[in-house]
């Protein structure tokens, strides 16, 4: 029998790699997408797949939607990356990034309940949650939680939740505590991309700087698509289970700003970065970098693209697209 598979979150950055990922091991994708008059499908667009999937209407705020979402399809595997998922948005709108990142999970962990009980669960968790905590320097699955925003407390709710379901249920529910991931296709406020795009419009003459918060936070950066292989990975073992996902190294919003100018064939970006207070956030995480063994060890997953890799990457991506947007209007006009 074909497997079958529901992922929330469909439109953002890692729902395409995934789908993309599970059309080639022959799963039959639904996607859900929230009702809106004109949804924007251009990173499944990216991928080319914008035709292979099923979509379905639902929204995390909605419990209706989702009970008869898992009643009607009874999906092998549920992969939930559906997410108020930007951290600066979630000390502007606190209240909207729990309803839908903690009530959210709940409301699909009980729809799984009440009618499919056998339906696998990916929980898409974050780093984020660890904050300030840390062991050595590393974070793994026993560091304590000390999260630094709303949308790091959402999650912690929405990690124990799924948690709680497996322990008292039985669902087989596993969190996947990502560090960040980011790709051609993350979203324009996310800082990697932020800078990526932003060099791309200076090199091409479009713009003259780039507007930061700061250049001293760590991040531990891997590629979108060999993230969401342990998000799969994690859903084909014998045990459900929780599992931290990254590179082990890290980087700062500094170096990556170097790497991309550099790749741009741009010298002096000190001349084009200004640090401005509103990207600024009122709590910061200074450091966070993964110790994702028991990953390797018991998944076999490892990550493939280097953050040099992945810093060129998503700089000539910019790049490329860019240039076809504008030749694209010079032939019109
Ligand atoms: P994105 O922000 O790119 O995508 C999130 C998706 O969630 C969007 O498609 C959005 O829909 C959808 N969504 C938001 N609110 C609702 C709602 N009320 N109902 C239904 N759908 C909704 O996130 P990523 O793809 O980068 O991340 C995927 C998941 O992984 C998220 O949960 C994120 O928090 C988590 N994560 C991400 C990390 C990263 O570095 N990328 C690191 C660790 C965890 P729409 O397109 O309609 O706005
Ligand atoms: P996050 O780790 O989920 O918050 O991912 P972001 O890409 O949004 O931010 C990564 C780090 O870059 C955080 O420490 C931010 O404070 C820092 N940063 C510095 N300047 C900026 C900026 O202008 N925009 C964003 N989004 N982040 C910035």
């Amino acid at each position: 029998m074909k497997k079958t598979a529901l992922i929330t979150g469909i439109l953002g950055q890692d729902g395409p790699y995934l789908a993309r990922l599970l059309l080639e091991k022959d799963y039959k994708v639904y996607g859900m997408i929230r009702r809106y008059s004109n949804p924007n499908f251009e990173n499944l667009d990216y991928l080319g797949i914008t035709d292979k999937i099923e979509y379905v209407e639902g929204d995390m705020t909605d419990q209706s939607s989702l009970l008869n979402l898992i009643k009607t399809i009874k999906p092998t595997e549920v992969y939930n990356l559906a997410a108020q998922s930007f951290v600066g948005a979630s000390f502007e709108q606190p209240i909207l990034t729990t309803e839908v990142n903690s009530l959210g999970v709940l409301y699909l962990l009980e729809a799984i309940r009440m009618f499919s009980p056998t339906t696998k669960f990916y929980q898409a968790s974050t780093s984020e949650m660890f904050g300030l905590s840390n062991k050595n320097g590393y974070q793994d699955e026993t560091t304590p939680f000390h999260p630094r925003s709303p949308y790091g407390v959402s999650k912690v709710y929405a990690y124990w939740i799924t948690v709680n379901y497996r322990e008292a249920y039985r669902i087989f529910a596993c969190n996947g505590i990502l560090f960040n991931h980011e790709s051609p296709i993350r979203g324009k406020q996310f800082v990697t991309r932020k800078i990526s795009y932003g060099v791309a419009k200076i090199k091409l003459g479009l713009a003259n700087e780039i507007r930061l918060g700061a250049l001293e936070p760590r991040r531990d950066w891997g590629f979108a698509g060999d993230y969401v292989e342990a998000m799969h990975l994690m859903l084909q073992q014998e045990e459900p289970d929780d599992y931290v996902v990254g590179t082990g190294e890290s980087h700062s919003v500094k170096e990556f700003v170097e790497l991309a100018f550099k790749y741009a064939g741009i010298d002096n970006w000190q001349k084009y970065v200004k640090i401005d207070p509103r990207f600024k956030r009122p709590a910061e995480i200074y450091d966070l970098k993964a110790d994702p063994k028991k990953a390797m060890e018991k998944l076999g997953w490892k990550p493939k693209v280097s953050f040099k890799e992945l810093v060129r990457m998503m700089v000539d991506e910019d790049i490329k697209r860019l240039k076809e947007e504008l030749n694209a209007k010079r032939k019109k006009a």
